[in-house]
């Protein structure tokens, strides 16, 4: 068994990381600057976005979306109960109504059907999260969006680097918003993009920053002007360049830490060929970005449940996570909306089979045989043997 603890999440940081922010420190330039300027030009190279636009978290994203968009009380929101508060927790914030759809069985994704069950004269817009790296159907979404004039607003916090049919998540001309916390993908600590269209972006700008008519930067630049104006009372969401100056250079190795993870997703799906599991699915269709590695514990097969699974792996130093708790399971939601467990009857199975493996480029060889290793021991420990006759 390992000696020391493996944290479910390492960030990877390099030298370069830390020299970049170190510059930007000196630079005399700390809040949205220069670097945050070149990020967003980077990040929409790399996503081949109309337009970007930083900010200091994911949820700030999708509120600003939603807020652009004037959806607001009277509007419903479809989004899936398979996913982080935030995505959730903005619709409220803007006084309009979340109206869950449940997931597919296999990707855990928002399942087109239900969404369509779901639209009523209220509805004004989809919020479609790639839960763990995988897209959804943006086809199927694509259309429901259009045949029933709806916004569509992408959560992409687990997919920076995914791809549907080829088209990176994030080029599109709707708003899709991005996470760059201190467990996603590409960090910056604390952090996030909002891609779309450039008219939509430059609304959001406003919106984002005080709701002022003109930025920091162009105001305090040599030759700048002192003028501004408020013109709606905005929110204070931008991005710093100490953060930018990380996303900068995890952009620049980004795409051998999206490698390495799909290397390990690869081993562990080969070790955990089993009729006890299930094992994360990609279809052909995608390039998964491999947030997490999800996998669930087939009904019946082991004599303990998916809390005991954990407690065991916690046991062998091995640090594991559950993603997510579905909505309807938390108290406000609950509450509020009358749900019960199984009113998405495939999430809330999903969730008790659940546990999102460590999953991350700083994890060594070791590291991952000594996941592999404790899963399969877990199996053989708890295995239901057939009664002798
Ligand atoms: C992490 C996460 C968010 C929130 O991202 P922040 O950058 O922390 O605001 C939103 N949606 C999903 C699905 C997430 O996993």
């Amino acid at each position: 068994m390992r000696e020391k603890f493996l944290s479910f999440s390492l960030p990877f940081v390099g030298q370069e990381e830390i020299d970049e922010v170190v510059e930007a420190l000196r630079s005399g330039w700390l809040t949205s600057g220069p670097r945050t300027r070149q990020f967003e030009q980077e990040f929409r190279q790399y996503t081949g976005s109309p337009g970007a636009l930083a900010l200091n978290s994911c949820t700030a994203g999708l509120h600003v979306a939603l807020k652009v968009l004037n959806i607001g009380p009277g509007d419903e929101v479809i989004t899936t109960p398979i996913t982080f508060a935030a995505s959730v927790n903005v619709i409220e914030h803007v006084g309009a109504t979340p109206v869950l759809a449940d997931v597919e069985p296999d990707t855990l994704n928002i399942d087109p059907v239900q969404v369509e069950k779901a639209i009523t004269p209220a509805t004004r817009a989809i919020i479609a999260v790639h839960y763990a790296g995988h897209p959804v159907e943006l086809n199927a979404i694509r259309n429901i969006a259009s045949q029933h004039r709806l916004h569509l607003i992408e959560d992409a916090a687990h997919a920076v680097g995914a791809e549907f049919h080829g088209e990176p998540i994030g080029c599109g001309d709707n708003f899709t918003a991005f996470s760059f916390y201190a467990t996603k993908n590409l960090t910056t600590g604390e952090g996030g993009m909002l891609t779309g269209n450039q008219e939509l972006l430059d609304r959001a700008r406003i919106v984002s920053l005080h709701g002022m008519n003109r930025e920091a930067w162009s105001r305090y630049a040599a030759g700048g002007k002192w003028a501004y104006d408020i013109v709606e009372p905005g929110f204070k969401y931008n991005m710093t360049d100490i953060q930018a100056a990380l996303g900068l250079q995890q952009l620049r190795r980004f795409s051998w830490m999206q490698e390495r993870r799909a290397q390990i997703v690869q081993q562990y799906n080969q070790a955990f060929q089993s009729a006890a599991f299930i094992t994360p699915v990609t279809r052909d269709s995608v390039r998964n970005a491999h947030h997490l590695y999800v996998l669930r514990i087939r009904e019946g097969e082991l004599s303990i449940d998916r809390n005991q699974f954990i407690d065991e792996m916690t046991a062998r130093n091995i640090g594991t996570s559950v993603h997510f708790i579905p909505i309807h399971m938390h108290s406000f939601y609950k509450n509020k909306y009358g749900y019960t467990p199984n009113s998405f009857p495939v999430a809330h199975g999903a969730f008790q089979q659940m546990l999102s493996l460590p999953l991350s480029p700083s994890m060594s060889d070791q590291d991952v045989c000594d996941v592999i290793e404790a899963v399969l021991d877990i199996r053989s420990k708890f295995a239901r043997r057939r009664m002798a006759a």
